[in-house]
């Protein structure tokens, strides 16, 4: 993947919750790749908030890349690459009607 392609609509990013001993949880937003950290101070009463290492979610989720992936794979075993040429802007043609 090159980053030039990267943008802020498709960047990958965590959603990380942290539990603050007053038992506040909030979601801290990172870029995918960074390490949460393990503790955040808790914004509504700014005791130190750990990692609810459990609830993390990652946003776009690389699972579904590999997936397209191997169907484009499979996609191109079997068919040549000008009949998938001719497939794609069929398709895009009935998107534009
Ligand atoms: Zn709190």
């Amino acid at each position: 993947m090159s980053p030039t392609h990267v943008t802020n609509d498709k960047a990958d990013r965590i959603e990380v919750t942290y539990a603050c001993p007053a038992n506040h949880q909030f979601v801290m937003i990172f870029a995918a790749g960074i390490t949460a950290p393990a503790t955040w101070d808790c914004p509504r009463c700014g005791k130190l908030a750990q990692l609810d290492a459990s609830d993390q979610v990652t946003v776009t989720d690389t699972t579904a890349t590999d997936i397209a992936k191997s169907h484009w794979d499979m996609l191109l075993e079997r068919r040549s690459m000008a009949e998938l040429s001719d497939m794609l802007s069929e398709r895009a043609s009935n998107l534009r009607s």
